[in-house]
C-alpha cells in the first residue's frame, strides 16, 4: 500500500499561516494500480476564514495519486447535468474561439452539445487512463482561450493561486474562466467532509479573494449548478484595479468553522447508519438471507472496516475494473450481470454509492424485474427522508 505524505500548507488567500485545525482523518483507497492510504485535514485560518487541508498532501504524492486514475465508469450514466452547465455557457459562446476545459473526464455528450457555441474545443486532462492531448494548464498557449472552464476540480489543486495564474495566462484578455466547486457553506447539508481529496473548500468569498490575485474579475455568481452542492463563479482576466488583501475577518472565520463543524455532525449521523446496517447484516446473516452491497466506495469501506460480512452477502460493482479492489478483506467484487439470481433473491440491498441510487434501482428492475424499496432498501450517505447527502 501507498501512502500520500503530508505537508503544512500556509493560507493562500490571506497568505497567513495562524490555522485552527477542525478535523483529520484516513481512507483507504484503491486506484487503477495501486492501493494508497490517503490520510486527510481540515483547518481554517483565523485570520481570513479560508478552510482548506493543512496539513496537505504533498504536491509529488498527489500528482501520482491523481496520475494512477480510475476515471468515470461510462455505463452508468453522467454524474452531472448537461443542461445546467449549457445554461451558463450559451451565455459566454464564442463561436470563432476557443473552448478549454480542465479535467474533461469523458466529456461525451456535453462537449457534443458545446460544440455549436465554439469554433474548437479543447480537453486538459490529467489522468493517465483517459485519452487527452493535454496534460496540465501550463501545457495551453498564452493568450489562446476564449473560455476556459473546470468544473469540481479546483477543490483537489495543492497550489490553488498557481493554478489560477496559469488558467488567466491561457485566457485571451477578456476571456473568461467559469468554475464550479462544493460550496462549504452547504456542508452542513451533506457529506463532502468525507471527500478526501478536496484540499481546498471554499466559500464564494475566499474563491473570489484568491481569483483576484491571479488577475481575474468575479463577474458572476450563481447557485444552481452542474452538481449538487456547489457554486458556479465566472471570472474575467482583466486588468485589476489595486487588489485589496482580503482577511475575511472574525465572520467569515467563525461562519467556516460553524459549516465545518455541521459537517462533522452530517458524518457522525452516518457512521451511526453504518453501525445499524452492520448490525443487520450480522443477523440477517446467521439465518442465511441473501444481502447484496452494491458499489465499493468509502461508505462501504467504513462499512467494512474491523467488520467480516456473513457468507450470505455478495459485493457487486458495475466497474469490473473493481474486482480486486476488495483484496485487503478477502472479498471478491462481482459484477452485478454476473450475480442476477443472488440479486433477485436478496432481501437487503444496500446502496453505497448514493449518488447512482436512481440508476442502480432501474437497472435492477429492468434485468430481474425486482423494484427495492421500504425496509428491503439501504441508501450510506442518505438522510432521514432519503435525501442524497453526497
Ligand atoms: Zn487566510
Amino acid at each position: 500500500m501507498l501512502e500520500i505524505s503530508l505537508e503544512p500548507r500556509a493560507c493562500e488567500c490571506c497568505g497567513g499561516n495562524d490555522l485552527e485545525p477542525v478535523w483529520s482523518n484516513q481512507s483507504i483507497v484503491t486506484r487503477a494500480t495501486n492501493t494508497w492510504k490517503f490520510p486527510f485535514n481540515v483547518a481554517v485560518c483565523r485570520t481570513c476564514g479560508f478552510c482548506f487541508a493543512s496539513p496537505g498532501p504533498k504536491r509529488d504524492d498527489l500528482a501520482r495519486y491523481h496520475a494512477d486514475g480510475l476515471a468515470g465508469h461510462k455505463e452508468i450514466g453522467l454524474p452531472y447535468s448537461v443542461d445546467a452547465r449549457m445554461a451558463v455557457l450559451e451565455r459566454y459562446s464564442a463561436p470563432d474561439g476557443v473552448f478549454a476545459e480542465i479535467g474533461g473526464d469523458q466529456p461525451g455528450e456535453f462537449h457534443r452539445r458545446c460544440s455549436p457555441l465554439f469554433g474548437k474545443q479543447l480537453v486538459v486532462e490529467i489522468s493517465e487512463d483517459t485519452p487527452a492531448e493535454l496534460r496540465s494548464v501550463h501545457d495551453l498557449p498564452e493568450n489562446s482561450v476564449d473560455v476556459l472552464a473546470h468544473y469540481d476540480v479546483l477543490e483537489h489543486v495543492s497550489e490553488v493561486t498557481e493554478f489560477l495564474v496559469a488558467c488567466c495566462r491561457a485566457l485571451r484578455p477578456g476571456g473568461v474562466m467559469i468554475c464550479e466547486v462544493p460550496d462549504l457553506r452547504l456542508y452542513p447539508r451533506n457529506l463532502l467532509l468525507l471527500e478526501f481529496e478536496h484540499v481546498n473548500h471554499f466559500s464564494a468569498a475566499t474563491l473570489n479573494a484568491i481569483a483576484e490575485k491571479a488577475g481575474l474579475k468575479l463577474i458572476e455568481l450563481g447557485h444552481i449548478c452542474s452538481r449538487p452542492y456547489g457554486f458556479l463563479s465566472v471570472f474575467r482576466k482583466e486588468a485589476l484595479d489595486v487588489v485589496v488583501p482580503h482577511t475575511g475577518g472574525r465572520c467569515e472565520s467563525i461562519d467556516a468553522l460553524a459549516c465545518v463543524r455541521g459537517g462533522l455532525e452530517q458524518i457522525r449521523r452516518a457512521e451511526l447508519q453504518i453501525e445499524i446496517v452492520r448490525q443487520q447484516l450480522a443477523i440477517m446473516g446467521k439465518s442465511g438471507k441473501k444481502v447484496t452491497l452494491w458499489a465499493v466506495t468509502d461508505f462501504l469501506r467504513r462499512l467494512l472496516a474491523g467488520f467480516t460480512l456473513p457468507e450470505s452477502v455478495t459485493v457487486v460493482d458495475s466497474d469490473p475494473r473493481r474486482q480486486n479492489h476488495l483484496e485487503n478483506d478477502g472479498l471478491r467484487v462481482l459484477e452485478p450481470k454476473n450475480s442476477i439470481e443472488h440479486i433477485k433473491n436478496s432481501e437487503l440491498l444496500v446502496i453505497c454509492a448514493p449518488r447512482y441510487k436512481a440508476e442502480i434501482i432501474e437497472w435492477i428492475r429492468q434485468q430481474t424485474g425486482k423494484t427495492f424499496s421500504g425496509s428491503e432498501l439501504v441508501v450510506l450517505g442518505s438522510g432521514p427522508s432519503g435525501e442524497t447527502l453526497t
